[in-house]
């Protein structure tokens, strides 16, 4: 078969892009009877639980412990004596490779179907590690070796996580997967490890040959077959550039959180993951701004229980052990309704269940003895909403034996705003929600395309951000945090600084580039800036002005 040159567009999970040749990493199963028994079953999924508990190993010496963490649960699997029980059994069948592999689904399919989120999670790893026990008894010769020394882009199917860390250093430069999504564990690592990967690729590209020049731009969510030399030229020297820029603003890791005129300021992380919890540390922030515990349940057909936050919080909180944390409560509103809930959902939904609340509050209260925890309700729309979240905490504070944490509110609603003194008498800090605040001050749906980041430099957005701010140190509150996008962009983030704002709480890609634009920005200047942005007509004219006054030179 020959490449012909082709494009497919997916989703780029990890950002990045890189021009190699390709390798596909779950080669099929060869057809015809393939001559194995229980034995060789037995055998090749002890053989893959070994190297994946090497590759953890592996990970582990190298500081990457939530990586590790990861791999471990495809050793586990290959050690699952159900597993391995029913994949012996189809080995009897006339046909054992294919029968292996029905054993295997099947075991992914009910998986599939439990009620449990993370189990159900489960199955994709299920399915990962019989395709490493397939290749193993297809190639007994190991014939699954990526391309020695060259550079190769892997593709397959399913990309687990195993599968980047295993070629880590070995010449891969970047992925692509026909299925798979932006929150799984191998987009994690990804991201992580800074490989780009697409997701969503149509299943087309696993015919190309092996070596096939591929180029993944997973920037603009592109795959391109045998891509011409301009192409490839734009590509590597846009890479090497993007690489130069990232070293150059990571060298300031150390340097003092100030501004140019002295003013201290905070840097937070935005994270659902322990793998960026780690990043966010290892970039220089103080710790999490905002913890998105909903992400992990966006597909769930029930409310998650204690144990289900359990299983998703440890991980994350035991990374950022001895850091400030702010944990938000279940954000189940507007693009992230699960199919359980019916629309709006949110926060009154949350609060007409209180089992659900109490669980989350008291898996978050225990696990969050080790960092500097803070608790913080989404998408407040009244003072009265906290109260009964501050009992529950309050009560899972005695149960545990362990101090009460601060209850904060997100102010990312007109209502929030509109009662924000009164709000800032019942709790202990406010966080402002940029996103849905400017959403719905200006009438955007979040997911509508035109509802961009910088529109939060409308001044009707930015009067009710310096309302926030004033009401916020009238009542003696700490500096508020910003954690929606604004804190981190070029438009709004000098304005947010002339508003008062002292501390941020961004994106983990986006930590090294705000430092260095807060280095050197004058918060002075900035206050001028704001006051006269608040006179204009439009975010687009703010942005002129923005732009007029404030330079800052980027690497
Ligand atoms: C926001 O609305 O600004 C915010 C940080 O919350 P989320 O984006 O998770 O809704
Ligand atoms: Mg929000």
């Amino acid at each position: 078969m020959t490449a012909v040159a082709h494009r497919w567009t997916g989703q780029g999970v990890a950002p990045g892009a890189a021009v190699a040749g390709s390798w596909r990493a779950d080669r099929p199963i060869p057809a015809g009877t393939v001559h194995i028994g229980p034995n060789e079953v037995e055998a090749a999924f002890a053989a893959v639980a070994a190297e994946l508990e090497q590759a953890a190993e592996r990970q582990r010496q190298q500081g990457r412990s939530a990586a590790a963490d990861i791999v471990e649960v495809g050793a586990l699997i290959a050690a699952d004596p159900d597993l391995v029980d029913s994949a012996k059994q189809a080995a009897g069948a006339e046909q054992p490779l294919p029968a292996v592999r029905d054993a295997v689904e099947s075991y992914a399919t009910v998986l599939d179907s439990l009620p449990d989120e993370a189990l159900s999670q489960r199955a994709a790893d299920v399915r990962q590690v019989g395709r490493r026990v397939l290749e193993r008894l297809a190639y007994p010769d190991g014939g699954r070796d990526a391309p020695a020394g060259d550079r190769f882009v892997l593709i397959a199917t399913d990309i687990g996580p195993a599968d980047l860390i295993d070629h880590l250093g070995g010449g891969l430069v970047g992925a692509v997967a026909v299925r798979g999504g932006a929150n799984s564990h191998a987009a994690i690592v990804a991201r992580s490890v800074g490989l780009p990967l697409v997701t969503g690729i149509d299943p087309e590209v696993l015919d190309l040959p092996d070596a096939t020049d591929l180029l993944v731009d997973a920037d603009a969510g592109t795959v391109v077959a045998e891509p011409s030399a301009t192409e490839v030229a734009r590509t590597e020297a846009a890479s090497a550039h993007e690489l130069e820029r990232r070293g150059r603003l990571a060298a300031e890791r150390g340097l003092p959180h100030v501004t140019a005129d002295g003013q201290p300021f905070g840097l937070y992380a935005n994270v659902a993951s322990d793998v960026e919890v780690r990043l966010a540390l290892e970039s220089g922030a103080i710790g999490s701004g905002l913890v998105r515990t909903e992400l992990g349940f966006l597909e769930a057909d029930r409310w998650p229980g204690e144990a289900d936050h359990r299983r998703t919080l440890a991980p994350l909180l035991a990374e950022a052990h001895g850091r400030p944390v702010t944990v938000r409560l279940l954000d189940f509103a507007n693009d992230k309704i699960p199919p359980f809930l019916s629309p709006p959902a949110g926060l009154p939904s949350l609060l007409a269940n209180p089992a659900a609340l109490t669980a989350q509050i008291r898996a978050i209260v225990d696990l969050g003895r080790g960092v500097g925890l803070r608790i913080m309700v989404p998408m407040v729309t009244s003072p009265d909403q906290v109260a009964p979240v501050r009992a529950i905490v309050n009560a899972a504070s005695v149960t545990f034996g362990v101090p009460a944490p601060p209850v904060g509110a997100m102010v990312e609603t007109i209502a929030a705003v509109r009662d924000i003194d009164a709000l800032c008498q019942v709790v202990d800090f406010v966080s402002i929600g940029s996103n849905d605040l400017t959403s719905e001050v200006l009438d955007l749906d979040r997911i509508d395309p035109r509802a961009r980041t910088e529109l939060a430099a409308h001044p009707r957005v930015l009067s009710l951000i310096g309302r926030v701010v004033a009401a916020s140190n009238a009542a003696g509150l700490p500096p508020l945090t910003v954690c929606g996008d604004a804190g981190s962009h070029p438009t709004t983030l000098p304005l947010l600084l002339g508003a008062g704002v002292r501390s941020v709480s961004v994106a983990v890609a986006r930590i090294d580039e705000t430092r260095w634009r807060l280095r050197r920005l004058d918060a002075a200047e900035c206050r001028t800036l704001f006051t006269d942005a608040l006179r204009l007509g439009g975010a687009g004219e703010v942005a002129a002005l923005v732009e007029e006054r404030i330079e800052v030179a980027m690497p």
